[in-house]
């Protein structure tokens, strides 16, 4: 099967394995293990925070973020198809009390006067008060969309003045640099919070981090026991993450490559279903649109042929690229997914 569901079902490689195997660990509810420490200062430093909480999933690590910067009954703004609004099944509101209101942009695509025109600091006795925005880089449900510095830079500068804090969810900041060329301390510099996985693009079998300051992680940290997310041996899942930043990063310039290869196809014969400009990284969204047979028609098509991809909507499907995916099969997918659209929008 070649799968192209998500970048997260990436199996850990030999080396990265052998890495693993060979791990100093403690226990690190007592902050005894090395492995953990020095990856949680390591991608701490990498960003230009003070401290680093390694956490199982990006959701709890996300989680963690958002309840450090926004009190209960108070609200987070963010996009409306991003993460932690659709995909972390409420968690914001069940475990923090915290409300959101979002915006739409096309693609996921930050413009810093979205966020301005509805955020509400200080809103008095009546209204609830916006206290934090976040920002998802790149943009999984947009497309792999990869957020514009000067957006980024222009929100920052706004709503300091407003005094809104800012959260970032990496969870794919790292194809975001790749393809930008824009350093992990310059997108660090903007927000308050920062969340990122190693489990995606990077290919390590579990692992996020939430990064912020010394109080606000320390404060995390405890949350992270609270939520039963203190973890012991956690030095061979480290020791994966150390393995991921020091092999996996630079390679994600091939997974974008095969993306936009894919979209290329795709467009060569159906150009309104998805526009190669418009890949930015790894994840290829397909507008089936006005097409005769479902995205889910479409999808089962596919996997007869071997190919696993996401129905992500009724007209839509999502492919990703990732490191277990060889330019072998994108030739594959790309001899039979073409022919495929071709025929949904011919019957
Ligand atoms: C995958 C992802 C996360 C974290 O997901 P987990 O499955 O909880 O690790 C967070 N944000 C975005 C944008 C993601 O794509």
């Amino acid at each position: 099967m070649i799968d192209l569901r998500s970048d997260t079902v990436t199996k850990p490689s030999e080396e990265m394995r052998a890495a693993m195997m060979r791990a100093e660990v403690g226990d690190d509810v007592y902050g005894d293990d090395p492995t953990a420490n020095s990856l949680e200062e390591r991608v701490a430093a990498l960003f230009g925070f003070e401290a680093g909480l390694f956490t199982p999933t990006g959701s709890l690590a996300n989680q963690l973020a958002i309840r450090q910067l926004v009190k209960p009954g108070e609200e987070l703004i963010t996009e409306t198809f991003s993460h932690i609004v659709r995909a972390e099944l409420g968690a914001g509101a069940a475990f923090s009390g915290i409300t959101t209101r979002t915006w739409e942009s096309p693609r996921g695509a930050l413009v810093a006067g979205d966020p301005l025109r509805i955020a509400r600091p200080d809103s008095g006795p009546n209204q609830v008060s916006t206290t934090a925005i976040a920002v998802e880089n790149t943009h999984n449900f947009g497309g792999g969309t990869v957020q514009s510095i000067d957006e980024i830079r222009a929100l920052r500068e706004a709503s300091l003045k407003m005094g809104l804090y800012m959260h970032l969810d990496g969870a794919r900041i790292w194809n975001a640099h790749v393809a930008s060329g824009v350093s992990f301390l310059e997108y660090g510099k903007y927000f308050d919070t920062v969340s990122v996985c190693l489990s995606k693009g990077l290919g390590a079998p579990v692992g996020s981090l939430m990064l912020s300051n010394k109080e606000r992680v320390a404060s995390a940290r405890i949350w992270r026991k609270r939520y039963g997310a203190g973890m012991r041996q956690i030095g061979m899942l480290a020791a994966a993450g150390h393995f991921a930043l020091d092999h996996n990063i630079d390679r994600l310039a091939i997974d974008h490559e095969n993306a936009r290869s894919l979209a290329s196809a795709v467009h060569a014969v159906a150009p309104a279903v998805v526009d190669p400009s418009e890949v930015d990284t790894n994840i290829v969204i397909l507008d089936l649109t006005g097409s005769s047979i479902s995205a889910g028609d479409i999808n089962g098509e596919l996997k007869k042929a071997g190919i696993l991809a996401s129905t992500v909507g009724p007209t839509t499907l999502r492919l990703v690229t990732h490191l277990d995916v060889s330019a072998e099969q994108i030739i594959t997918v790309n001899s039979v997914l073409p022919e495929l659209v071709e025929r949904a929008f011919k019957a």
